[in-house]
């Protein structure tokens, strides 16, 4: 691929700068948002606030199909309006699962009517999505889950029975997705549908867990006699796995970039008399080198999706690289602070934003599959060792 921006990418690229300059505020300027996500209902507001925004001004979905709403731009556009947008206090984090996952998932497999319903309201920011896929006896063996949606009295519907965890961001979402087992005697792979669960419907219970970090981004999800119509089901009846591979290719690609880096890190050595001390030096020319590698990274992935082509291993390769990057960039973060990294909250430099993000950091390593999981799939996929056992 090309480093440079193509004449119409750079066109878009200014374009997006001037028009973030004035909408947005700067990193760590006043109405900077994306320094308190602990506050999760405000954050989550203001994740939606700020998407409408950007619906408002023309910058939502730019690779949308324009059927849907979108622009229809490849995703070399999107990944430089995202490039330009890292530079201001604003966030969609909270819509990701919605925009990022859900959303081509529903273009790939759902009926015109879901589309019609469901698309237009995510790109405003009016309607949020979490993810139900994961049990307490199914997250790495995810074809293992048990929640079961069985036909209702009357057959025109389902009704869900079982239970979620991990499910970040269920306490503001208006939908899930959500993988149940809808014929318990299939083999395991088959036999499970996708549903669009309204998550206001009678019967869910959302329970938050308090995080190491003192969030509750994910809570558990209980089902007791969860009605659901049968125009919620995305794709064929128990075909859902089929389904979820589309949700679950988009996550891979999905790494964020809320994270406090080498910008913020410089600051805080300047300040505190450091950027003269020649470990501190080479530790902040690594954490660069790997938020520039990511960026590459990124430009791979792109030249991938734009050619037509999955990430393939290539996924596996960068949710590794970016765990351990956010490992030990949080490392360097506390050691800059010295003493300070020991105080809490407001107390903290930064608000406590260093101490939230090294606790917060070992958790990628678990998220979208972990780590052991990603060296299996590099194992298998791009060195072609032999396939690890399965149970079936
Ligand atoms: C911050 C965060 C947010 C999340 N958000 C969501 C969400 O919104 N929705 C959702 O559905 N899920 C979500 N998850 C769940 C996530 O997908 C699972 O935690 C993950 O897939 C691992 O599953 P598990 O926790 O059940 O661990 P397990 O699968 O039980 O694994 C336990 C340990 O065994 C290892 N292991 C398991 N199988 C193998 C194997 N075959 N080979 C080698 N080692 C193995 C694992 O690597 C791990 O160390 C989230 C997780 C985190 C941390």
């Amino acid at each position: 691929m090309h480093f440079e921006d193509s004449p119409e990418e750079a066109e878009l690229r200014a374009k997006a700068r001037s028009w973030l300059e004035a909408h947005a505020p700067r990193r760590g300027e006043p109405g900077d948002f994306t320094t308190d996500t602990e506050h999760e209902q405000a954050f989550s507001d203001a994740c939606r606030a700020w998407q409408r925004v950007l619906h408002d001004g023309g910058w939502a979905g730019l690779t949308w199909p324009v059927d849907h709403g979108g622009h229809g731009l490849s995703p070399a556009f999107e990944h430089i309006f995202q490039e330009e947008q890292m530079a201001f206090g604003v966030s969609t984090a909270t819509l990701q699962v919605g925009l990022g996952m859900v959303a081509p998932t529903i273009v790939g497999h759902g009926t015109e009517a879901q589309k019609a319903r469901f698309l237009p309201p995510m790109l405003r920011g009016e309607q949020s999505w979490c993810q139900l896929f994961s049990e307490p006896g199914a997250g790495s063996d995810l074809a293992g889950l048990s929640t079961a949606a069985r036909r209702n009295a009357t057959d025109d519907g389902w009704v869900v029975d079982g239970q979620k965890v991990w499910t970040s961001y269920s306490r503001f979402s208006d939908f899930g997705i959500l993988l149940a087992r809808t014929d318990p005697d299939a083999p395991k792979h088959h036999g499970i549908s996708c549903i669009a669960l309204d998550m206001s419907t009678p019967g869910i219970e959302v329970r938050p867990i308090r995080q190491l970090n003192g969030a509750a981004e994910f809570s558990e999800v209980f089902f007791t006699d969860v009605a659901v119509p049968d125009d919620c089901v995305i794709g064929p009846v128990d075909e859902g796995w089929r389904v979820a591979m589309t949700t679950l290719t988009n996550e891979r690609g999905l790494v964020g970039n809320d994270w406090p880096g080498y910008a913020e890190m410089l600051v805080v050595a300047r300040e505190r008399g450091l950027d003269r001390d020649p470990v501190v030096r080479q530790r902040l020319v690594e954490q660069y080198t790997g938020e520039q590698l990511l960026r590459f990274f990124g430009y791979r992935m792109q030249t991938a999706l734009s050619q037509g082509e999955s990430f393939g291993p290539l996924a596996s390769s960068v949710n590794l690289f970016f765990a351990d990057h956010l490992r030990r960039s949080a490392d360097l973060g506390l050691a800059l602070l010295g003493a300070g990294a020991l105080a809490a909250g407001d107390d903290a430099p930064g608000a406590g934003m260093w101490q939230f993000h090294f606790l917060t950091a070992p958790s990628v390593r678990i998220a979208s599959g972990t780590d052991e999981i990603q060296r299996n799939s590099l194992g298998e996929r791009a060195l072609g060792l032999p396939r690890e056992p399965r149970s079936p």
